[in-house]
């Protein structure tokens, strides 16, 4: 009889080991056609005077914002 072999391996995902979560903020235009978003930022602030902007230019009135988090994912055997 050959031997068997069992590995149960639980997932976890979160900030990198240590640090708190730090989202970029962006917002990207809505409008069919329009790809355009602005650059990732810290900052609410910048994100809200690029689209701002990018309306008085274009009209472009809907955005979505979006926050992204670096994340990690580890394996803890049990
Ligand atoms: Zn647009």
């Amino acid at each position: 009889m050959s031997p068997r072999v069992m590995r149960f391996v639980e997932w976890t995902i979160g900030a990198p080991r240590g640090e708190a979560p730090k989202p970029v903020i962006l917002v990207r235009c809505l409008e069919p056609g329009c790809d355009q978003e602005s650059e990732a930022s810290r900052s609410h602030m910048d994100a809200d005077r690029w689209a701002l902007q990018h309306a008085g230019r274009t009209g472009h009135t809907e955005y979505d914002e979006i926050a992204r988090c670096r994340l990690v994912a580890t394996q803890k055997e049990r």
